[in-house]
Parts: structure tokens; C-alpha cells; sequence
């Protein structure tokens, strides 16, 4: 027995020790130099909202979703809870999201995003399909209310009423539209698309599409996410942001982000947001973005909160980029949001990014 116990501690010992000298010789450090965060308070353009149909929101959750236990989670991240929300209504998470942000020491508005959901061939919503619905009037109310949310659309164009949707959410002061092509059955390369994209474009509002694989709901159509199906809109002067610059899956057999890559070059209306890429999933694709010569001046801040705030997201995910001390320090941030931008700081993301926001939204419209 005392043998056994002898043999496990210096085995231990050993593995320790081996971990740390690995970890010396393969420590990197920030993937390029570490700049100062801007003086002025950063914009956040992909912020995420939850609702059940509480307090009449006219949200809702398939079943399937809602007896996730990823969905509760979810909640959490947002500084809810189930209960919570069935007594006080959807319109607690939009408090909870705006007193956050109020919090923050780096961060000062938010773009909030709603969902659409599956259309049908009549044109009309398909609950059966749809797993999340966060409608655009909800969104567009609940962000006039506060001074640091700002409100992004959603409108699947198969909708019959599409065009008129897109006037009336410009008018509501919507900053662009998102979609998350594999969940709301859209094809963005479809040809019917087409007087769609044009009013997008005479409204100057930019398309957020979610590119890349998708695993947060319950089933997807990946191949909607291919970035290469944005080659459409972007031929006909929409500006699009690839959410998540396609990081993740594969079409064609060739990686998503090495098929988007060369589209920089030939659009110089696409961009894309560096939102999910410090997730565990991701590792490595944050560096692979900052270092690419075709992303220079491209890239987005994005937090793709709430998911920042969960267990997806952690400075300890890093040991090869950062010191022991700044991993703790960064995990002691209580702040989400500000945890998120010192993280994303001192990996490497320069202070140009941070700020690209404030022109890209201001400007823009
Ligand atoms: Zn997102």
C-alpha cells in the first residue's frame, strides 16, 4: 500500500512537472503586440436576447429548446431565471442587459438582435419549424427604453410582407439585419432574394449573417451558413458582416474560413465580427483572424453575449498565450463584457478593432 501511495505521488509530481515545462517551451504569448484599450466606450454588435413569451413579448422556444437543459444556461448567462421571467416577463432580460452594460468599464452600447423564424411556402411564420422566435417590435421597444441598447432586425425574406418589413424596421431605428441562415431555412444565394437585397442596400442597412457551423440550437442546415451563398448579396452592394468570420465546418470539403478568405479581396463590402472566437470550440481561430492579411481593417467587436458569460469562454482556455497571472486576474473581471475585452486585449486584439464599430454604425447610416 505505502508503495502504491509512493508511486502515485511521484507520478503526480512527475505529470506536474512535465506540464509545466511543456507549457514553458510552448508558451507564445499574445498572438501580436498587446495595445491599449480606447478611451472612448466600445460598441457591441452582436448581442444576443432570450424570451419565452412572458409578459406578452411574442417570443417563443419550440419544446425541444425550452426542455433543453442548454436553455436554462442560457438564462443564467443573462441573469435570469425561468421563474423569474414567468412573473416579471421578457422585458426583465432587456433590464438585466442594459444594468450589465451600465456596469461596464469598456463597453457602452449594444446592438440586440431579434430572430425570425422559418417561413412557410404561403409565406408566413412556421412555428413548427421555428426553434427560437424573438420578434423585431419586441426588440424595437424594449431597446427605445434604454439609452445603451440599440436595435438589430431580423426578417427572413420569404416572408410575403419582407419589403415592407425592412421599411418599417428601418424606420424603428434598426442598425441591420441578422440571420442565422441554417435555423431560419434562408439560402442567401437564392435568386428570389434579390429585390430584398436591393432595398437593403438603398437603406444602407448591413446584413449579419451568421457564417460557419452552428451548434447552439437543435438541428441546422450548415450548408446555408457556407459563406460562399453571400457572394450574392454582396455582388449587388449589400454590405455584409460575416458573423464569426466562418470559423468552424466545412463545405464542398474545403474549411469555411479558407472559403471566405478570398472573398476580402474581392468585396470590399464584406467584414466580419470576432465574436465566439475565444469559445473552447474555437481555439487557435482568433489568431488565425488578427494574422490574416485579408482581414486587416475588417474585423468587428462582437461578444455574442450571453455566451461569453458561460462556462464556453475562459482566460484559462489560453495558457500558451497568457501568464498564470493574467489568466487569474482576467478570470477575477466580474464585468462580462469587460472580462471579454481584456481577454480579447490581451491575446492581441488591437485598439483599431475595438473602435471600428463607432464608424461602421455612426457613419454608415
Ligand atoms: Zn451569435
Amino acid at each position: 500500500m505505502l508503495k502504491f501511495l509512493r508511486w502515485a505521488f511521484l507520478s503526480i509530481i512527475m505529470m506536474v512537472a512535465i506540464l509545466i515545462a511543456g507549457r514553458e517551451i510552448l508558451f507564445v504569448g499574445p498572438v501580436q503586440t498587446v495595445t491599449p484599450l480606447p478611451t472612448d466606450k466600445i460598441l457591441d454588435m452582436h448581442v444576443h436576447v432570450a424570451g419565452i413569451g412572458a409578459g406578452n413579448s411574442g417570443c417563443f422556444v419550440s419544446e425541444q429548446m425550452r426542455d433543453s437543459y442548454k436553455f436554462d444556461y442560457y438564462l443564467k448567462a443573462f441573469g435570469v431565471s425561468r421563474q423569474e421571467i414567468i412573473e416579471q416577463g421578457d422585458q426583465l432580460v432587456f433590464k438585466r442587459l442594459a444594468e450589465k452594460l451600465n456596469a461596464s468599464r469598456y463597453v457602452g452600447q449594444a446592438i440586440i438582435l431579434a430572430l425570425d423564424g422559418v417561413i412557410d411556402e404561403q409565406g408566413r411564420l412556421d412555428k413548427q419549424k421555428t426553434q427560437v422566435y424573438i420578434p423585431n417590435e419586441f426588440v424595437a421597444a424594449q431597446t427605445a427604453q434604454y439609452e445603451n441598447l440599440l436595435f438589430g432586425a431580423s426578417i427572413n425574406p420569404y416572408r410575403k410582407d419582407a419589403l415592407q418589413r425592412l421599411e418599417t424596421a428601418y424606420q424603428q431605428g434598426a442598425r441591420l439585419i441578422k440571420w442565422i441562415p441554417s435555423i431560419q431555412h434562408i439560402d442567401p444565394s437564392d435568386n428570389r432574394l434579390i429585390s430584398f437585397y436591393h432595398k437593403m442596400r438603398d437603406l444602407a442597412l448591413p446584413l449579419l449573417s451568421h457564417t460557419g457551423q452552428e451548434r447552439s440550437f437543435h438541428t441546422a442546415i450548415d450548408e446555408y451558413a457556407d459563406p460562399k451563398r453571400l457572394q450574392l448579396p454582396l455582388s449587388l452592394g449589400v454590405t455584409v458582416i460575416a458573423a464569426h468570420v466562418a470559423t468552424t465546418g466545412e463545405n464542398q470539403q474545403q474549411n469555411n474560413f479558407e472559403r471566405i478568405l478570398p472573398m476580402f479581396k474581392r468585396f470590399p463590402n464584406l467584414f466580419a465580427d470576432i465574436s465566439s472566437l475565444t469559445q473552447i470550440n474555437k481555439l487557435g481561430y482568433l489568431a488565425k483572424a488578427l494574422t490574416a492579411a485579408e482581414l486587416k481593417g475588417r474585423l468587428l467587436y462582437g461578444s455574442d453575449f450571453p455566451l461569453i458569460n458561460m462556462i464556453l469562454v475562459s482566460p484559462y482556455y489560453f495558457p500558451l498565450n497568457l501568464s498564470i497571472g493574467e489568466m487569474r486576474r482576467i478570470a477575477e473581471i466580474e464585468n462580462p463584457w469587460d472580462r471579454d475585452v481584456v481577454l480579447k486585449q490581451a491575446l492581441g486584439v488591437p485598439t483599431e478593432l475595438f473602435v471600428q464599430n463607432q464608424r461602421f454604425f455612426y457613419s454608415a447610416n
